[in-house]
C-alpha cells in the first residue's frame, strides 16, 4: 500500500491521472483496506507514501479543488454528476471527517448529500454507518483559497470579493483517462457553474473519445481543427497578493512548431483572461468555450449553418450564427448564463464576456453535445476563430449583465496597453512575458 501511494499519487496529493473520479476511487480502496487492516490491530490511516502522499493529503487535495459550492470538476475521465459517485464522495468523507476531523471537509460532504437528498440533509447509509457528531451541515465560514498543484498541474484562482473563480489544468495528460485539455478552464460563479468541464459518459459511447476527450469540447484553444498531442504543460509564473491572483500556463507541445501561453488575471471585479498563439505557419486557431446555462448575443450577427470541421469531434458542432472582425479592433459582448441546475435557487446569474475581434476573427456562436448526464441536451458554445501565424485572444469577464469596456491603447515599449472600465472605475493594464500588469 505504501508503494502504491509513493507512485500512484503525486506529491501534491492528487491521483496520477489528474482525475477527480479515479482519485476518489483510488482513495475508496485504500479506506477499505484501512478499514480490513484496522481489525487486525494495524494502523493504516496514518500511512505516507515516500514523498508525503497520506490519505489525509489525498482528501485536503480535493478541499482545494471544489468550486465555492462544495463540487468537485470531473477534470479528466469521470461522470459529471451521478447517484453512486456522490454516495461514494459522501462515503469517503464521512470517514475522513470521523478520522482527520478537518471540518473543510464538511464543504464537500454537504455537496454530496445536495446530490443525494436534494437538500444538504445528512441523511443516507453512509451518514448512519461512517458518520459522526450531530449532522450539522455548516458551511457559512468557508472560504476558497487560490491554489496551485505544481505536480499534478492544476490552480484554482479565487478572490473572496469577486463571484466568479476558475480552475485551470496545464498538467500530465493523465494516462488512458487523460483528455486532450492542456491550458483548458473551468469558470465558476458563486451561485453556480458557468464553464464547467463536461464529465465523461459510459466508456460504450462514441462520444467518450469522440467529443468529450477531444480539445474542441472543453474552453482552450485548437489548432489546425486538431486535438492537442497527450503531453504536459507547464506554468511560468503563479502570484498571489490581497488583490489579485495570477497564473501563466504554457505549452511548446500541443502541436508541432506551436507556442501557446495563457495568463489569467483575477482581481476584484474583473477576470482577464490574455490566451497568445503563436506558429510557424498560417493556420485556423479556435478558442472555444462551452456554457451549459447558455451565452445570449446581441448585435450584428449573421444566421449561419456551415460546418466548422469534421474530424477531431467538430462534426458535433452546429453553428448558430457568426460576426466577424473589422479593420479595425473592435469587441463584441455576451452575457452567460449560471448553469440554473447548479444555481442556488431564485437565481439566474448573469455574467458578461466581453473579447476582442481582430481583422482576422471570426466569432461563432455554436451547439454542441451538452454535459456528459445528457449529451443530448445541447448547449451554448462560443468559438473564436483567426486565421493567422500568431493569435491574440482577449476576453475579459464581469459578474452581471453590463459589459466592460475594453480599449487597445496600443504598443508600446514594454507591451499591448488596455484600459478596461465599467461606468464607475477604470483600470489600465500592460500586457507582457511577464503577466498582465496593473499600471
Ligand atoms: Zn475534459
Amino acid at each position: 500500500l505504501i508503494h502504491h501511494l509513493s507512485i500512484g499519487i503525486k506529491p501534491d496529493q492528487l491521483e496520477f491521472e489528474g482525475s477527480v473520479y479515479y482519485h476518489i476511487f483510488v482513495l475508496r480502496a485504500y479506506l477499505i483496506a484501512a478499514e480490513m487492516a484496522e481489525r487486525f490491530g494495524i494502523n493504516l490511516y496514518a500511512a505516507e507514501g515516500e514523498q508525503g502522499q497520506s490519505f489525509k493529503g489525498m482528501f485536503d487535495v480535493l478541499v482545494l479543488l471544489a468550486n465555492p459550492q462544495g463540487e468537485l470538476s470531473a477534470l479528466h475521465d469521470g461522470p459529471f454528476k451521478r447517484v453512486p459517485f456522490a454516495r461514494e464522495i459522501s462515503e469517503i468523507f464521512e470517514i475522513g471527517l470521523r478520522k482527520y476531523q478537518n471540518p473543510a471537509y464538511i464543504h464537500l460532504l454537504a455537496d454530496a448529500y445536495r446530490q443525494l437528498n436534494r437538500d444538504s440533509s445528512r441523511r443516507g447509509l453512509e451518514a448512519l454507518v461512517f458518520g459522526t457528531g450531530d449532522g450539522d451541515m455548516h458551511t457559512d465560514n468557508y472560504k476558497k483559497l487560490s491554489v496551485l498543484l505544481p505536480d499534478s498541474g492544476f490552480a484554482c484562482l479565487n478572490h473572496p470579493n469577486n463571484a466568479l473563480s476558475l480552475l485551470v489544468d496545464f498538467g500530465a495528460h493523465g494516462g488512458s483517462h487523460g483528455h486532450y485539455d492542456k491550458l483548458n478552464i473551468v469558470l465558476n460563479h458563486k451561485s453556480g457553474s458557468l464553464a464547467p468541464e463536461l464529465g465523461v459518459v459510459p466508456y460504450g459511447s462514441d462520444l467518450r473519445k469522440g467529443w468529450f476527450a477531444e480539445t474542441i469540447s472543453h474552453n482552450t484553444v485548437t489548432v489546425g481543427g486538431k486535438s492537442q498531442k497527450p503531453h504536459e504543460g507547464i506554468y511560468k509564473k503563479f502570484e498571489l497578493s490581497p488583490e489579485y491572483s495570477f497564473i501563466r500556463v504554457s505549452t511548446n507541445d500541443a502541436y508541432p512548431n506551436c507556442i501557446m501561453d495563457r495568463y489569467l488575471l483575477l482581481t476584484e471585479e474583473l477576470l482577464i483572461d490574455w490566451f497568445e498563439v503563436a506558429l510557424d505557419e498560417e493556420q485556423e486557431m479556435d478558442w472555444s468555450f462551452h456554457v451549459p446555462g447558455g451565452i445570449s448575443v446581441n448585435g450584428n450577427w449573421i444566421e449561419d449553418n456551415s460546418a466548422l470541421g469534421e474530424t477531431n469531434g467538430y462534426r458535433h458542432i452546429q453553428s448558430i450564427s457568426y460576426t466577424t472582425g473589422q479593420p479595425y479592433v473592435e469587441q463584441c459582448d455576451m452575457v452567460l448564463t449560471v448553469d440554473p441546475k447548479t444555481a442556488a435557487p431564485d437565481q439566474a446569474a448573469k455574467v458578461s464576456m466581453s473579447t476582442l475581434l481582430y481583422p482576422t476573427s471570426k466569432l461563432y456562436k455554436v451547439k454542441s453535445p451538452g454535459i456528459s448526464v445528457d449529451p443530448s441536451q445541447r448547449i451554448d458554445g462560443a468559438i473564436h476563430r483567426q486565421t493567422a501565424k500568431k493569435a491574440r485572444f482577449l476576453t475579459v469577464f464581469i459578474d452581471g449583465e453590463k459589459p466592460v469596456n475594453i480599449k487597445s491603447l496600443g504598443n508600446h515599449s514594454n507591451g499591448e496597453i488596455i484600459q478596461i472600465s465599467t461606468e464607475e472605475k477604470n483600470w489600465s493594464f500592460v500586457l507582457n512575458s511577464s503577466g498582465i500588469i496593473k499600471i
